[in-house]
Parts: C-alpha cells; sequence; structure tokens
C-alpha cells in the first residue's frame, strides 16, 4: 500500500519560512505585506474560500483588504478600482477572485491588474513568463503542487508526467512548470482518446478535472506520484478526482482531498505576495 501525503505538515513547515520573510520585511523594511481582494460575484464557495485566504493572511500578519461589489458594478467600475489599487504603494497584492459576475468581462478585469501586483499570476506577462521559462509569479495551485512535490523528494527531470486537465488556472500552467524542471509532459482533457493509455504511463499523474473518481486503480502506474487537485461535492461530502482508497493500492503516494492541494493553494498566494512584496 502506498502512503497519503501528508500536505497539512508540508504547509505547516512552509509556514514557517514565509513567517519569517514577513518578519524581516516588517523589521528591516518597514513593510506590513498587504492584499487586496475584489470580490465581485454572489457565489457561496468564493466567500468561503476568500475567508479561508483571511484567515491564513491574519495567521500571518499579513494585510488583508476587501472590495465587494453588488451586482450592478460594471467591468469600467471594477477597472477604475483596480487602477485605484495599482497605484497604492501599501498594496503588495490584488486577488480578483473568480468567478466574477457573467456580465463582467474577466479577461480585460485580469488583464488590468499590475504585473506587479499579480497575485495569482493570471495576467498575460506573467503568464508568458512563466511559459518561457523565467516567470517567478505563477497561479497558486499548480505551484502549490510543484512545492508537494519538491517536499516529499520528487526530482522531477526525465519523468513521464501525465497532466488532465487544460484549465488557465491549473492544467496549462501546471504543464508548463513541469516542462520548465524537466519533465515530459503529456496534457489530456474531455477530447482525449484512451485516456487510460496515457494515464497509465505516468510516473507523476496530476488530475484536475472536476470529475469523483475520475481515476481509478487500473488507470496509474505502478509506484507513481498521484496528485489529486479536485474537489467535488457527493452527497454533502468533499472528494477529489481519484479514486484514493483504491488508487493507493498501486501508486506510491497520493493527495488526500480534503486536505490536500486546497492547504497549498493558499499558502502559495501567500508565497507570491512576499514574492511580489519582496521585489518592489
Ligand atoms: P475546468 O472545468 O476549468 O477544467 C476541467 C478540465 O478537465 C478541462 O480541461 C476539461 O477538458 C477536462 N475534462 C473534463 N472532463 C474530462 C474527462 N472525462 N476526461 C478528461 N478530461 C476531462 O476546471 P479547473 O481546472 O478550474 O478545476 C479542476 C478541478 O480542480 C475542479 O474540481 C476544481 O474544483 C478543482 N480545483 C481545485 C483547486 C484547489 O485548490 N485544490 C483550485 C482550482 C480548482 P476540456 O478542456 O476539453 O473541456
Amino acid at each position: 500500500l502506498g502512503e497519503i501525503i501528508n500536505v497539512k505538515d508540508i504547509v505547516e513547515k512552509r509556514k514557517i519560512l514565509i513567517k519569517e520573510r514577513i518578519e524581516r520585511l516588517k523589521r528591516e523594511e518597514g513593510i506590513t505585506p498587504k492584499l487586496a481582494v475584489i470580490i465581485a460575484n454572489s457565489e457561496e464557495s468564493s466567500r468561503v474560500y476568500v475567508g479561508r485566504k483571511r484567515k491564513m493572511c491574519e495567521s500571518l500578519g499579513i494585510l488583508e483588504e476587501e472590495y465587494e461589489f453588488s451586482e450592478k458594478i460594471t467591468t469600467e467600475d471594477v477597472l477604475k478600482e483596480i487602477e485605484r489599487l495599482n497605484n497604492y504603494d501599501t498594496v503588495n497584492g490584488i486577488l480578483v477572485q473568480l468567478p466574477l459576475f457573467k456580465h463582467l468581462d474577466t479577461s480585460k478585469i485580469l488583464k488590468a491588474v499590475s504585473p506587479t501586483k499579480d497575485v495569482d499570476g493570471f495576467h498575460p506577462e506573467n503568464f508568458g513568463n512563466l511559459i518561457q521559462g523565467n516567470g517567478k509569479i505563477a497561479p497558486c495551485t499548480p505551484k502549490g503542487v510543484m512545492t508537494i512535490l519538491k517536499e516529499i523528494g520528487v526530482d522531477v527531470e526525465g519523468k513521464d508526467a501525465v497532466v488532465v486537465g487544460r484549465s488557465v488556472i491549473v492544467g496549462r500552467p501546471m504543464a508548463a512548470m513541469l516542462t520548465n524542471e524537466g519533465a515530459t509532459v503529456t496534457i489530456c482533457h474531455s477530447k482525449t482518446k484512451d485516456l487510460i493509455s496515457h494515464t497509465k504511463r505516468a510516473d507523476i499523474l496530476i488530475v484536475a478535472v472536476g470529475v469523483p473518481h475520475l481515476i481509478k486503480e487500473n488507470m496509474v502506474k505502478e509506484n507513481s506520484i498521484v496528485i489529486d487537485v479536485g474537489i467535488n461535492k457527493v452527497d454533502g461530502k468533499l472528494v477529489g478526482d481519484v479514486d484514493t482508497k483504491n488508487v493507493i493500492k498501486i501508486a506510491k503516494s497520493v493527495t488526500p482531498v480534503p486536505g490536500g492541494v486546497g492547504l497549498t493553494t493558499v499558502h502559495t498566494l501567500m508565497e507570491n505576495l512576499i514574492d511580489l512584496t519582496e521585489t518592489l
């Protein structure tokens, strides 16, 4: 039987490092990092996610401000607010909580965030740098996955990595980061023929789809590392995209859901904020 990766311990360890960096910023530069969060939707889950980010900020001594808008807001209004925050020296990071109200122009709004305050790494400039292999700021979920791999001692160079899911938030940047580190990467998605033929030969399998227990034990390679990004609600319970209980019989290590990748996502947001603050 393989092991369930203890992501909680990894995050606790990384939190100590980040606290040290925050203390240095305060002590030597007189800067208390500040995150501004823009909320323009009516999704209940967004409130939950923002709440987690707020809590993490509080626990690390980071300032956090929330700008919540009603459905009457226009794209122009949001752009104006972002421009104001871009020009505020005391704001180090701007996060646009997705999804936005449907009538808002998400792409235009994400582009308006200054690349130097883009904690989520969604700005095309940061995304482009990532693809070119010299980006420091990268989307939090895939960056957190790289942290997990590093912390459990996986050297991705030369490995066959398969990413299931090609979203801009997870799958694509994930593939770019693995490529940058020297893995041989395959990206699968809903149009992929014979998914199993790809997943079965993955030394590292990363699943970000949103289909409960899509990945079964017959789909993974022996002794592989399986990272489950998926978060699905089934009968009121959270489950991932991987049938962990059975996959663990074949794989070497699997991340749990809940208590897995989701923990590193929030933590990585804080790391991005400190990276941006330090390079001011
Ligand atoms: P999207 O819905 O944007 O993307 C899903 C991807 O999965 C698409 O590329 C889609 O293909 C592909 N796909 C759908 N069905 C299949 C299938 N049967 N076989 C193979 N590929 C398939 O989702 P996200 O990337 O935003 O999120 C993915 C999951 O990760 C969700 O469960 C989400 O809740 C979770 N998540 C978790 C985070 C965390 O912190 N742990 C953070 C972000 C997301 P196509 O492109 O062809 O449509």
